[in-house]
């Protein structure tokens, strides 16, 4: 078999990839041999020519290699194959996420050893997100394996802003098997159904990633009036209200989401006492303070506000605002879930700001749950950034 081409890590940069970490990034690479085009298979050698992993290269990304494999095994058709039926297996024998009608993330990218690969099942369609040039042009043999594993109704193609630039790749939304619903496709979580749109809805149609802290979240709830801000199609305002709040508000800026929680408050028979505001959640928090309206528990769910390493003091200032805004307005004896989805955000960075917020308000803040994401959106061990959600679930006095 002729030699692939070589990827030489510079002196001292190995430690990564050897910790399996499956990111190569350009800053890391010394010299790169036989040219290899992107998308290709290459070895990667440390600086005294030991293999440490296998991957596919993008010449046009800071992530220089992805890592696939530790030991010089083909990156082909029937690899990816493997790796997929291993993904779906997760999600069927061990974590029994299998309800027909359920939604589950079945691939979680560098959490399944599929870096660049995401695909949520919804029922029985399919939403995938490629995020890596070299699977991209994989796309072939990787919907044969979805297809195999679980023969879904359709497959959707949703892509996220911002990582076409960064890897090179052109890509259209759109279905890639099957006829996509053309109608909002009900799934059940626990006793709950929620409707989801795979075409115009956020990232692929439902945070999956929360569905844990929802139903955590859920049996502190009785009673109690809830604000859920940042509250997309009402994950958790909806189970809140199911499981006896009192009253819940939920709060965000996108007017479609809002459509989305209120069709999901009726759907499941708790439109009541679900009230939605279009408002932007720091801007709702400060009017709630200054007239003095408190709630039994906050959901602070917003989006990601770190996307780079730059980014992170800003965004730790935002988290720190945000949870400092929803301090003043808690009851005494309140609850307050407040959640980070940026990955770069680490989390003791994470409950530092909330602790900064609570002395900047002077309020005692004791956390009772560190929760994170979904089983289904399992952590590589050897590589921090797929622990990317935070959810702290605090008592207030
Ligand atoms: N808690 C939700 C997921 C929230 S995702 C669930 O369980 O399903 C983050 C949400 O924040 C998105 O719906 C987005 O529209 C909203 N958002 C983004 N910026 C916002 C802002 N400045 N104010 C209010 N909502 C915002």
């Amino acid at each position: 078999m002729t030699p692939l081409p070589r990827v030489v890590l510079a002196e001292g940069r190995d430690g990564p990839a050897r910790g399996r970490h499956p990111w190569v990034f350009s800053g890391a690479v010394a010299s790169v041999h036989d040219s290899p085009a992107d998308g290709d298979e290459v070895d990667v050698h440390s600086h005294d020519g030991s293999f440490l992993a296998r991957g596919l290269y993008n010449g046009r990304s800071q992530i220089r290699v992805r890592l696939y494999a530790w030991e010089p095994v083909p990156l082909d058709g029937a690899f990816f194959a493997r790796r997929i039926s291993e993904a779906v297996a997760l999600r069927g024998n061990v974590l029994r996420l299998d309800h027909p009608r359920g939604a589950c993330r079945v691939v979680f990218s560098e959490g399944d050893g599929l870096s660049g690969l995401t695909v949520d099942r919804y029922g029985s369609h399919l939403c995938v997100q490629l995020t890596s040039l070299a699977l991209a042009m994989r796309r072939d043999p990787i919907l044969q394996a979805l297809r195999e594993a679980l023969g879904p109704e359709s497959i959707m193609l949703r892509t996220e802003k911002g990582v076409l630039e960064e890897e090179g790749l052109e890509l259209r939304d759109g279905p890639m098997e099957g006829t996509p619903p053309t109608e909002v496709v009900t799934v059940r979580e626990g006793d709950l159904d929620f409707g989801v749109d795979l075409r115009t809805g956020q990232k692929t149609g439902f945070y999956l990633d929360q569905r844990d802290n929802r139903t955590r979240t859920a049996s502190y709830g009785a009673g109690r009036t809830v604000a859920d801000v940042c509250c997309y199609s009402g994950g958790f305002g909806v189970t809140l209200a199911a499981a006896g709040a009192s009253r819940v508000v939920g709060v965000d800026v996108s007017r479609p989401a809002l459509e989305l929680a209120r069709a999901n408050a009726e759907r499941n028979a708790v439109g009541e006492r679900v009230e939605l505001v279009r408002a932007d959640a720091f801007r709702w928090l400060e009017g709630e303070a200054a007239a003095d309206r408190t709630y039994g528990m906050i959901v602070l769910d917003p989006p990601r506000f770190a996307r780079t390493r730059r980014g992170i003091p800003q965004a730790l200032r935002a988290y720190q605002s945000l949870n400092a805004l929803a301090l003043r307005c808690m009851e005494r004896d309140g609850i307050l879930v407040t959640c980070s989805c940026s990955g770069r955000v680490s989390g003791d960075d994470f409950t530092r700001a909330v602790g900064a917020a609570a002395a900047a308000t002077g309020r005692h803040v004791q956390i009772l749950e560190r929760r994170g994401q979904a089983a289904d959106h399992p952590v590589a061990a050897g590589c921090p950034e797929s622990a990317y959600l935070k959810c702290l679930i605090c008592r207030v006095v």
